[in-house]
Order: structure tokens, then C-alpha cells, then sequence
């Protein structure tokens, strides 16, 4: 595509009518479908050992159809109402490909075993959750109206998603395993036995405060030390906040955290059952206090993290820096002098004040933290 064209694309208008809206869900649908095609293909490499089983493949296979269907007649609409063909091609594209594979009627290839492997249908079944339940909510109540849903570095922080959870396996071992291998010794018994044999929501709450707890000062620490400032500097790298934001964080910064967040749970013996509930809302509760969501929670804004608690950690504002560590609870930062929560303000700008992090490029991002130290000529 020559610059002229490019230009052409971003001039266009893209409001309900310009077949911008039909090009994108084309395009997002033909993709979905294509990366299911392919689970169904390779499912021992690209499927969770957790999931296979659960999943209703006629009930998929006839959910698959209607997707590639969609994505096909969406390119179609958008190709005939818009000036630049190319985002309603590039979704057929998809879908041609998806069907050159086998379509919804794509064999399960391969012996399935619970070796290694990559969570693309983790990273499918999310990324259709969170937007299915963010996006609306985002359009429907923004923070800022002038807010694109594909606003500036969208798709780094799609990829921060997207390896998240296409790597879960990995994250998972870097999660539990040092707390059980290296901290079997100091494990009691009785305490676990006691612990986890409470109520459900007892161990659920209890996980939560402890959790939120530890975290609260590895989050502190990642801001006070130099050295491990540098990985978590990425995440404050993100100067729009929404969902997606949320993801951005360096590899290290993921692992650290949660490696030691999980250390006292692992400790005290609580139960996989309310662990496995934890695991889920938190990955909800973390994506929520990012959003780009106004709307405030009543009393409830002052019990639990909401997205204008957790969007002045964000601020570029030094004023304000350093406060709200927690990421469930407030009183936490209240507990320890380092909160912040005005009535009704949200910060003016987010970010980090060092030129040196990079706005943008997941791989850019990932060899900050080891390059070498900007000195002030650097700067200059
Ligand atoms: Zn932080
Ligand atoms: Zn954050």
C-alpha cells in the first residue's frame, strides 16, 4: 500500500454507514476464526489439557460456522459502503484462509497429551470475554469521549495480551512452583489443615487480603528500587488507559509478583477451589481498574479498588506519585500512608516521566530493563 493510500484509509470517515465498523469486526471475527481453526488442527500444541475436556466441540463447530459466516458477509458489506477496500479484504482474507484449513468442519489432528503447550484457545476464550464485556461498557461510559477504541498502541498491548496467555503454561510454573519447591520446608501441617478446611468464601476473602497484601509491598518495592523500577516502569509506560492497558507488563514484573503473592497462600494451605476463584477475578479485577469506565460504585468505591483508584497509580503527575499500591483494597494504602482518592478527580495524563522507557514495542519493552543505563549526555 503506497503512503497516498494509507492516508486515504486514516481520512475516511469511520462512523455507523462507512463500513468501517462492518471492515473491523470482519477482520476481528475472520481472525478469531482462524486462530480456532487452527486450535482444531494442532489442539496437543495449542489447547489447554484444562479446557479440552470441557469444551462442546458441535456446539463450537456450529459457533465457528456463524463466525466465518459474519466475518465473510461483514467484509463483503464493508468492501461495497467503503472507498478503501482493504479492511473488509483483509477480513474475507482471513476467512478464506480459515476455510482453506478446514472451516468449521476442520478435523481434530494429533494424539493429545499433557505435555507442553500454548494457550491459544486461553488467549481466544479472554480476549472474547473481556472485549464482550469491556468495550461496551467503555463506549457506553468513557472516562474521555475523544477515546477511539483503537486508540494510540493498541496493538502493543494487544501483544502483551496475546503472550500472556498464549504462554500460560508458563506462567503458571513461574507462579506456583518456587513457593513449592523452594518453600516446602516451611510449611505446617496443622495450619494447613486448618486453613484449608474453612468456608469457601472465608478462604476466598482470606486469599484475597493476603494476596493483595504481599503485592501491595513486591508493588512497592518495584517503584522504590532502581533496578527492579526499570521492569515495572513498562507498565507505567501506558499513557491511555482501558482494559488493554492492564496488560502491559514486562514478563519479570509478572512472574516476581506473582511468584510472591502466591508464597503465604502456598503457606497456609488454602484449598485449590477458592485459589482456581481467586485466579479468575482477579484477572477480572485487574483488567476492570484499568478501564476507561466513569462510573463510580457508591460506598462500595471505598472498599474495593475501582478503575479512578487505580488510574492515579497511573498519573504522570509527581504530586501524586507513588500512591495506591493496592490492587483489591484500598485500606490497604490507607493502612500504610500511601493513599490517594480525591472525591471526584481523575488524573489529566498518564505515564512515566523518563524519555528513556519506550512508549510502545512489546520487544522494545522486554530488553529495556537489561540495556544499558541513560547518563544525562544520554539525554542530551
Ligand atoms: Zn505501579
Ligand atoms: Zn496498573
Amino acid at each position: 500500500m503506497n503512503p497516498d493510500a494509507i492516508q486515504i484509509v486514516e481520512s475516511e470517515p469511520k462512523h455507523f454507514g462507512t463500513g468501517w465498523i462492518s471492515g473491523v469486526l470482519s477482520v476481528c471475527l475472520g481472525a478469531v476464526g482462524l486462530l480456532a481453526v487452527l486450535c482444531f488442527h494442532y489442539p496437543a500444541l495449542l489447547t489447554m489439557p484444562e479446557l479440552r475436556a470441557m469444551y462442546p466441540v458441535p456446539y463450537v463447530r456450529a459457533l465457528l460456522f456463524l463466525i466465518l459466516t459474519a466475518s465473510f458477509v461483514l467484509g463483503g458489506i464493508s468492501i461495497y459502503l467503503r472507498r478503501s477496500r482493504s479492511i473488509g479484504g483483509i477480513g474475507i482474507l482471513l476467512t478464506m484462509i480459515a476455510v482453506m484449513f478446514g472451516g468449521s468442519s476442520v478435523p481434530v489432528d494429533g494424539e493429545l497429551g499433557n505435555g507442553p503447550f500454548l494457550g491459544l484457545d486461553w488467549f481466544l476464550l479472554n480476549i472474547i470475554a473481556f472485549s464482550a464485556i469491556f468495550v461496551p461498557i467503555e463506549h457506553r461510559f468513557p472516562l474521555r469521549r475523544e477515546q477511539p477504541i483503537f486508540r494510540e498502541f493498541w496493538k502493543t498491548d494487544l501483544a502483551y495480551f496475546f503472550v500472556s496467555h498464549l504462554f500460560v503454561q508458563f506462567v503458571t510454573i513461574v507462579t506456583l512452583r518456587p513457593a513449592m519447591i523452594f518453600f516446602d520446608w516451611a510449611t505446617i501441617p496443622a495450619v494447613r489443615t486448618f486453613v484449608g478446611g474453612q468456608h469457601y468464601v472465608i478462604q476466598f476473602v482470606g486469599i484475597m487480603i493476603i494476596a493483595d497484601l504481599t503485592q501491595y509491598w513486591v508493588h512497592r518495592a518495584f517503584h522504590q528500587i532502581p533496578f527492579l523500577w526499570r521492569f515495572h516502569a513498562i507498565h507505567h509506560s501506558a499513557q491511555t488507559m482501558d482494559w488493554l492497558a492492564g496488560s502491559r507488563l514486562h514478563l519479570v514484573d509478572i512472574a516476581f509478583t506473582r511468584a510472591l503473592s502466591y508464597l503465604p497462600i502456598y503457606l497456609l494451605g488454602f484449598a485449590e477451589g477458592p485459589l482456581f476463584a481467586y485466579i479468575i477475578f482477579v484477572s477480572f479485577h485487574a483488567t476492570f481498574i484499568h478501564s476507561n469506565f466513569r462510573f463510580e460504585f457508591g460506598p462500595l468505591k471505598w472498599l474495593f479498588a475501582t478503575p479512578r483508584f487505580h488510574h492515579w497509580h497511573h498519573t504522570a503527575d509527581l504530586t501524586f506519585a507513588d500512591k495506591n499500591f493496592a490492587v483489591h483494597l484500598p485500606f490497604i494504602d490507607r493502612l500504610f500512608g500511601t493513599y490517594y482518592f480525591p472525591r471526584t478527580e481523575w488524573p489529566e495524563r498518564y505515564g512515566v516521566d523518563d524519555p528513556g522507557v519506550p512508549s510502545s514495542g512489546f520487544f522494545a519493552q522486554l530488553s529495556y530493563p537489561f540495556g544499558r543505563k541513560a547518563t544525562p549526555t544520554d539525554e542530551s
